[in-house]
């Protein structure tokens, strides 16, 4: 992919997340020419056990709840608010330590307890 990605360049593709940018008549011609059919990026089925390109980037929501997003949305329902029920949706391990210097109502998500801390205790020894 790296190949057609530098040959598209080469043939005038630049900032095509721009809709006044967009070269399909840069991408097609370097797809065809190293052989990759771009359906294949595009508009395929995706197992979701697949490993996606952009998974190396993370926001910290969990891939499980996206893909129960994406169930729901192909039925035509939507999540409620998370605001006013959290579904867990990964970033509080994440972002604990965030979380526990923020407290109160400001980032709308459950407190997250804070970790136990170690207790020396000393106990009595018992038998003597
Ligand atoms: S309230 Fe926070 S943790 Fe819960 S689903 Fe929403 S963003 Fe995620």
């Amino acid at each position: 992919m790296s190949e057609v990605i530098y040959t598209a360049w080469k043939n005038g593709a630049k900032f095509d997340a721009w809709d006044e940018a967009k070269k399909q008549e840069a991408w097609l011609p370097a797809f065809e020419e190293h052989g990759l059919d771009p359906a294949f990026y595009t508009h395929r089925q995706r197992r979701t056990d697949e490993v996606f390109p952009w998974e190396h980037i993370t926001a910290a929501v969990r891939k499980n709840f996206l893909f129960q997003d994406f169930r729901q949305s192909l039925e035509g329902q939507i999540r409620v608010d998370c605001r006013l029920n959290c579904f867990a949706c990964g970033i509080l391990p994440t972002f604990a330590n965030l979380r526990r210097e923020n407290p109160g109502e400001g980032w709308k998500c459950p407190d997250v307890k804070s970790p136990s801390q170690k207790i020396d205790v000393e106990l009595p020894v018992v038998g003597d």
